[in-house]
C-alpha cells in the first residue's frame, strides 16, 4: 500500500481517542501538542489521563462518539473495538487510525521528532514500526532541541525579507549564510540574542577540519555538521570525495591538493583564498586529511587567518598516524612491548632524510611519507640503533578499499615494498608492536592483502577482543567468552544510553 505524507491542521478540531492505556495516553498527548480538542472513551483509564484536562468518558465506544469528530484514533488494542471504530468512522468519511492494524486504517501515524515548529516524520508504511522508532532515535540525537529556535529565527528572517521585497535569489544567499553562522552553537551556549544577531548577519569565519584517514565513516560528528553548512570547502587531495557528499549542493568545492601529477596550490594562495572568502562573509571549511595539526600545515593556516583577524575553529580529525596502525591490527602501545610512541616524517623540512637519533627513546615509531625514501629511512633507523631485524609494517591506504599492509624486517622493507608499486598514501610502523597481534592478524610476515574493506567485504575492519585472543575481521575466535564480553559491554552501553535519553527528555512513546 502506498501512503501520501501530509500534516493535518487539527487546531481546535474535535479528535476522538478510543482506549485508556499507555498508547492512548501517548496519542492524546500528541494531539494536544498539535492543538486539538481531544475526547477519550474507554472503560479503564490511565491514571495520568485526568491531569491532561480532556473530557473522559469511562465506558466503551459507541457510534455517537463520532458526532462532530474530525479524526479518530483507536488505541484500545481491543480487536472487536478496532473493527467497530474503523467501520463506523469510514461510514462517516472520517480519517481513522487503529493502532498496529494497517488494514483498518485510512491513515497511519509516523514516528515523529518535534522541535518547536520543526517536525520530522518517519514512516516505514507500517512495515516496521521498530525500525521507524530506531530511526526516530537517530534523528532525535542529530536534531538537538536548538533546531526549533533556529527554524523560528530563520522564519522571522524570511518574513522580513519577503516584506522588504528582497528577490528570492538574494533570500537564498541570506538563508545559506544563516545556516553557516554559529547561531546553533550560540543557542547551545544559552546566548539567544547573539544567535538571533548571527542569523541576521554573520561575519565570515573559517573551520580547519580533519577528515580522518580516508573512509568517510571516520569523519567526526562535528566535521559532518560543519561540512553540511559551509559556503566554501577547500579540500586536500587525500580527502575521499564521498566525504564531500555531506556538503550543500550549492557549496563551492575547491581541491587544493596534489593528485595524479597535478601540482598543488601554493600554501600562500590557499590562505589568501580563505581570508578573502571569510572577509566576504562566507563560512569556509578547510578540509584536511587526518588531523589538521599533524603534518597538515594547520598551524601555519591558523597564524595567517588570525593575523587577518578571522575567527577560526579547529576540528581535530582521526589521524592516519594512529588510525593506520590500528586498522592494520598494530597497537601503538602494548603492555610489555611498548609504552611510548613517536610520530615523525621521513624527510626533514630541508629535504634531507631524518636521522632519527633524537627519537631513539620511543618504543614505537610511526614514519609518515616514507615511501620515496624507504631504503634511506631504514638505513638511518639502523644507524640510530634499531636492530636490522626490528619488525616494521608499511600501511598503505589505511581505511580505504585499497588498504594494504606489508610486514617486513627493517633491513628488508625497501626490497619487499619495491616489489609492488605503492599507490596510496602510506606510513611505516617500526617496533616490536608490529607483531604483537601477529598470531591472529597474519599467518606470515610477508605481504598481506590488507584487511577486507567495505568495497570488497561488506564491512569495516574489526578488531574483536575475545578474552586473551584477538582476531582481525573474522579470523576464528573463541566463542563463549567473547560473546559474554560483548554482551556485557552492550548492556552497559544500553543503560548509559537510556539514562542519557531520560535526561534529554527524549520521546519514547510507541508509534505505528
Ligand atoms: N594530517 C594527516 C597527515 C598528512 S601528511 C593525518 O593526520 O593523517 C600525509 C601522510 O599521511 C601520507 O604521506 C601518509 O604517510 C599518511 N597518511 C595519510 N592518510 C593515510 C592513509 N589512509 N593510510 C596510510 N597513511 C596515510
Amino acid at each position: 500500500m502506498g501512503y501520501y505524507a501530509a500534516f493535518l491542521d487539527v487546531t481546535d478540531r474535535r479528535c476522538l481517542v478510543v482506549g485508556g492505556g499507555e498508547p492512548a495516553l501517548a496519542k492524546v498527548r500528541g494531539l494536544l501538542e498539535a492543538g486539538a480538542q481531544v475526547t477519550v472513551v474507554w472503560d479503564r483509564l490511565h491514571p495520568d489521563l485526568p491531569a491532561l484536562g480532556v473530557p473522559l468518558h469511562e465506558r466503551r465506544f459507541q457510534e455517537s462518539d463520532l458526532d462532530g469528530c474530525f479524526l479518530v484514533i483507536d488505541a484500545s488494542q481491543d480487536e472487536a473495538t478496532g473493527v467497530r471504530v474503523s467501520h463506523a468512522a469510514r461510514d462517516r468519511g472520517l480519517p481513522v487510525n487503529v493502532l498496529d492494524r494497517p488494514t483498518l486504517c485510512t491513515f497511519i501515524a509516523p514516528a515523529l521528532v518535534r522541535r518547536g515548529p520543526l517536525q520530522v516524520a518517519i514512516s516505514t508504511s507500517g512495515r516496521s514500526p521498530f525500525l521507524a522508532a530506531h530511526l526516530r532515535r537517530l534523528v532525535e540525537r542529530w536534531l538537538s532541541q536548538e533546531w526549533g529556535s533556529i527554524v523560528e529565527l530563520t522564519g522571522r528572517l524570511r518574513d522580513r525579507l519577503r516584506q522588504d521585497g528582497v528577490p528570492l535569489s538574494e533570500q537564498t544567499i541570506r538563508y545559506a549564510r544563516a545556516l553557516g553562522s554559529p547561531a546553533l552553537d550560540l543557542l547551545r551556549a544559552g546566548k539567544s540574542a547573539a544567535a538571533e544577531a548571527a542569523i541576521n548577519k554573520s561575519d565570515g569565519h573559517v573551520a580547519l577540519v580533519g577528515a580522518g584517514p580516508g573512509d568517510p565513516a571516520l569523519l567526526t560528528v562535528r566535521a559532518v555538521d560543519l561540512l553540511s553548512r559551509a559556503d566554501l570547502v577547500l579540500y586536500d587531495a587525500l580527502v575521499d570525495p564521498a566525504a564531500l557528499a555531506w556538503c550543500r549542493p550549492d557549496a563551492e568545492l575547491v581541491c587544493v591538493g596534489k593528485r595524479g601529477g597535478r601540482t598543488s596550490v601554493e600554501q600562500g594562495t590557499i590562505e589568501a583564498h580563505m581570508i578573502a572568502a571569510a572577509h566576504a562573509g562566507r563560512f569556509v571549511v578547510r578540509l584536511k586529511g587526518g588531523d589538521p595539526f599533524v603534518f597538515g600545515r594547520g598551524g601555519e593556516e591558523v597564524l595567517a587567518l588570525a593575523a587577518a583577524g578571522i575567527t577560526i575553529e579547529v576540528v581535530p580529525g582521526v589521524s592516519a598516524a594512529t588510525a593506520g596502525p590500528a586498522l592494520a591490527g598494530i597497537p601503538l602501545t602494548h603492555r610489555g612491548l611498548a609504552a611510548s610512541f613517536a610520530v615523525t616524517t621521513a624527510r626533514r623540512a630541508d629535504g634531507g632524510v631524518h636521522d632519527f637519533r633524537d627519537l631513539a627513546g620511543a618504543d614505537t615509531l610511526v614514519v609518515m611519507m616514507p615511501v620515496q625514501a624507504l631504503p634511506q629511512v631504514s638505513a638511518q633507523l639502523i644507524a640510530a640503533g634499531r636492530p636490522p631485524t626490528c619488525p616494521v609494517a608499511l600501511v598503505e591506504g589505511a581505511s580505504t578499499s585499497r588498504q594494504r599492509v606489508v610486514r617486513a624486517r627493517l633491513d628488508d622493507v625497501g626490497r619487499r615494498v619495491g616489489q609492488r608499486p605503492v599507490e596510496g598514501p602510506a606510513l611505516l610502523v617500526v617496533g616490536a608492536v608490529v607483531n604483537a597481534l601477529s598470531g591472529v592478524t597474519a599467518s606470515d610476515q610477508s605481504v598481506q592483502n590488507g584487511i577486507p574493506r567495505r568495497a570488497d567485504a561488506g564491512g569495516h575492519p574489526q578488531l574483536r577482543v575475545d578474552g586473551a585472543q584477538v582476531s582481525v575481521n573474522g579470523a576464528p575466535a573463541d566463542g563463549e567468552l567473547g560473546r559474554n564480553l560483548w554482551s556485557a559491554q552492550a548492556a552497559r552501553h544500553q543503560d548509559e544510553h537510556l539514562e542519557l535519553s531520560r535526561r534529554q527528555g527524549i520521546n519514547r512513546s510507541p508509534t505505528s
